[in-house]
């Protein structure tokens, strides 16, 4: 166990400010508090929190009601899948519910391998580390690999996650505008020779917009700048590619060209943690030494097993993508046709229709719950305040009526803000 160095003392701040000793004083927390207020003040209702019942796919159970859910990322329905209840249920009588140990001490289980061999296979890498979230494993990764004298450069629109990850480690952090590559190229050529290491971040299926990166530019960037590469394939993985293997199955990419692929297990892949795939080397330094994985639990037996076996069905039930693109598809054509602004969307399943007004987009998404259709409104400041906008994730179980039904009463509870 290492003992922590103490922090070095710091000066106090040199401006005065006043003391808050407890967390009602706190200014963030009134601003949180005003904000809920008003919504309820102006006759909006909260769109969060909403306690979904049953097992939420192509629907999902609303204070009694069934609605049409648009607000999961049950992409392929593996998540409720009988195949992958029923492993669930076996490796809970199996193993118990909780490793209750990190997975270098005890908490190796069968499962565990054999998921991350399953997720290598997927992926086309030499092997895989899993973690207990997905949030997390961008943190505590991103933040153990560079340091000081690196250089993180991320993508604008970059999950928190990959935020988090970059701050934790005390590189240096430049955002280069959304899938801009030339940008890209610029900022390296500035300023690569003054770091030691030099990490570009990316996602595979950006999460508010649905677009993709050109994933073979940014592999010759990184080349040509003798940077890394990880991408983050949340949205991707599963989603993407003719057997689910993510982007670089789509682009048919060289898999050993991207150093880290990351990615989480609780989307297409029906459990609940992060993976990271890579080479051998990679994945033995961080199964020793990523703190988020040496000194926390293993993941649970329930969690690894819902996704190997989902994994398992894609492999047996691959027209699952299929019916998912079909379903994007036509979402977005019915979407563009009707003069809805779905941005810069592509062929993938999260599709925006913005708005360009928060207060209409919560508006818009209270009539749409009326209505019988539940879809996550994201409002300033999570995106800029003209584009404000509500985003639907389609899955492979939403029927063509559910889609037809959706996009027309959207037309027209959109027309009549
Ligand atoms: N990365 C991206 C791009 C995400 O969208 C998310 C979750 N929305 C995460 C990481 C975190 O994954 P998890 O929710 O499984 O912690």
């Amino acid at each position: 166990h290492e003992v922590a160095a103490p922090d070095p003392v710091v000066a106090p701040p040199a401006r005065t400010v006043e003391p808050e000793s407890t967390i009602g004083e706190f200014a963030e927390v009134k601003a949180l508090a005003d904000r809920l207020t008003m919504g309820e003040a102006i006759g909006v209702s909260n769109p969060y929190f909403l306690i979904n019942d049953g097992v939420t796919r192509d629907t999902s159970v609303i204070g009694g009601e069934t609605v049409i859910n648009f607000s999961s990322y049950n992409y392929i329905g593996m998540s409720g899948h009988p195949v992958v209840v029923a492993a669930v249920q076996d490796a809970v009588a199996r193993y118990g519910s909780s490793v209750s140990a990190s997975r270098l001490l005890s908490g190796d289980k069968p499962v565990h391998r054999e998921l991350e061999e399953a997720l290598s296979v997927l992926l086309g890498t030499e092997d895989a580390i899993t973690l207990v979230g997905g949030h997390s494993t961008n943190v505590t990764v991103i933040g153990h690999l560079v340091g000081e004298d690196d250089l993180v450069v991320h993508d604008a629109l970059a999950h928190d996650s990959i935020l988090q990850g970059c701050k934790l480690s005390g590189a240096t952090r430049r955002p280069f505008p959304h899938n801009d590559i030339a940008a890209l190229d610029a900022m390296l050529t500035e300023l690569r020779s003054r770091y030691r290491r030099v990490l570009i971040l990316i996602e595979g299926v950006y999460s508010q917009d649905g677009d993709i990166p050109d994933l073979p530019s940014f592999v010759a960037i990184k080349k040509k700048h003798r940077a890394m590469l990880m991408i983050d394939e949340a949205h991707s993985i599963g989603v993407l590619g003719a057997t689910g293997g993510g982007i670089g199955e789509h682009f048919a990419i060289d898999r050993s060209d991207v150093e880290l692929w990351s990615g989480t297990l609780s989307k297409a892949l029906a459990g609940c943690g992060g993976y990271v795939c890579g080479s051998a080397e990679l994945v033995r330094f961080l199964k020793y030494t990523t703190p988020g994985f040496v000194y926390s639990v293993g993941m649970t037996p329930m969690n690894a097993a819902a996704s190997l076996a989902a994994i398992r069905q894609l492999r047996e039930e691959p027209e699952v993508l299929t019916v998912l693109r079909q379903n994007s598809q036509l979402f977005l054509r019915l979407a563009k046709e009707a003069g809805i602004d779905t941005g810069d969307t592509l062929d993938t399943p999260v599709i925006p229709c913005i708005v360009g007004d928060s207060l209409k987009t919560l508006r818009l998404s209270n009539r749409l719950l009326e209505r019988g259709i539940n879809v996550n409104p994201i409002l300033y400041p999570a995106v800029p305040e003209d584009l404000a906008r509500l985003r639907f994730f389609v899955t492979s179980c939403h029927t063509e009526e559910q889609i037809t039904y959706t996009v027309a009463t959207l037309t027209r509870e959109l027309a009549a803000l």
